[in-house]
């Protein structure tokens, strides 16, 4: 398996490989660059089709974690972890403690915290054995969970979006689809329904979604037809690579603008979306509200209007961003690339 020679390697400062007999772990952690401080990125537990699958995940996942911090003006540096297992058969408190060890074996070069198929509770048990962790219950019994605060920075980049896109200063009567109602997506319309916005809704649990729908008065669509909704903004709250050669060709929104990670299915649908004439919102400066509130809590001065204030500069980075864009005739997301790279000592 090509380490250095891998199409998604760039550098990596460090690429750790643990496994432990006892509890059957079998983990990668990569640390893509330190420069701005710890690596801070999730643990995704996964039932990877192969090692290398594996590999590629966490290479290319730590690498958006330095651009995510970067931008999001955060004194850290990217870094993520992967346990090639089956979350709901595989995960025993046994491996999550000897994840934590290795965790722990990196001295505070890398910091975990919860993604796809790891929880709060699981952080809970990693944090016996090592004290680099984030996304832990906060003090007063306050979940962990940074969906609330993910959303409302998607909210804070939307109104930025809506301005250089829409050239609006309100909310009012915009047309928003929303693809996916889980748990940044359903905030995320919570808050644009208090903004006066029209929602279309979509989501694979038609049971949530009929609700949520209901209570907000908004319309309620099949996933496949969220594309072509006639909507004035789309928002890409559900998986990755939303954001594919048809969607763009489809797409009946001049902005988008979400909370899912890696929304582009390939770098050229950026330059395609310009040149459609849709401002395209870099996924990674939207959705940063959850990990600026993880790097709060390991601060000793944490406090909630100050960690909402840091959010809500999302919205003069992404001002910056599209200004830049728009002189320079580029796309949006290779100018917060360049600028994210400017930040970490790489552009
Ligand atoms: P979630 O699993 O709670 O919500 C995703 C929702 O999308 C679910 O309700 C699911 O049913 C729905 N869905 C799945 N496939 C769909 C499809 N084809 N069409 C329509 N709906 C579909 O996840 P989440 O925590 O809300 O995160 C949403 C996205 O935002 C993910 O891409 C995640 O990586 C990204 N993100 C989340 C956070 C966070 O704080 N939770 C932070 C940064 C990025």
């Amino acid at each position: 398996m090509p380490v250095f020679n891998h199409p998604e390697f760039d550098h990596h400062q460090q690429i750790v490989f643990g496994s432990d007999a006892a509890s059957g772990l079998r983990a990668i952690i990569a640390i893509h660059d330190t420069t701005r401080g710890p690596a801070l990125g999730g643990l995704r537990i996964y039932r990877y089709a192969s090692e290398e699958a594996a590999l590629t995940d966490v290479l290319r996942l730590s690498r958006g974690m330095s651009y995510k911090s970067a931008l999001a003006d955060l004194p850290l540096g990217g870094g993520k972890a992967v346990i090639i297992a089956d979350p709901r058969r595989d995960k025993t408190p046994e491996l999550l403690r000897a994840m934590g060890r290795l965790v722990d074996s990196l001295g505070g070069a890398y910091i975990t915290a919860e993604d796809s198929g790891s929880s709060e509770a699981d952080m809970q048990v990693i944090a016996e054995v090592t004290d680099h962790v984030g996304g832990l219950r906060r003090e007063g019994g306050e979940s962990g969970d940074p969906s609330p605060f993910t959303a409302w920075g998607v909210f804070c980049a939307l109104k930025s979006a809506v301005r250089h896109g829409l050239g609006r200063s309100d909310l009012e009567g915009v047309r928003v689809a929303i693809q996916g109602v889980g748990h940044v997506g359903e905030h995320l319309a919570r808050h644009l329904h208090d903004a006066g916005a029209k929602l279309v809704l979509t989501d694979v649990n038609r049971e949530a979604l009929a609700h949520l729908a209901e209570e907000l008065g908004a319309e309620a669509v099949d996933p496949v037809a969220i594309f072509d909704a006639d909507v004035d903004l789309f928002a890409p709250c559900a998986l990755g690579a939303a954001l594919d050669a048809d969607v763009v060709e489809r797409l009946r929104a001049r902005v988008v603008c979400g909370a899912a990670n890696n929304q582009l299915a390939t770098p050229q649908v950026a330059e395609r979306l310009r040149e459609r004439g849709i401002l395209y919102t870099p996924d990674y400066v939207a959705n940063a509200g959850g990990v600026i509130e993880i790097a709060w809590q390991r601060r000793d001065d944490y406090d909630r209007a100050a960690v909402m204030a840091h959010i809500e500069g999302i919205e003069a980075t992404l001002d910056e961003i599209f200004a830049r864009a728009s002189r320079e005739q580029q796309s949006p997301a290779a100018v917060a690339d360049a600028l994210a790279r400017e930040r970490f000592g790489r552009g």
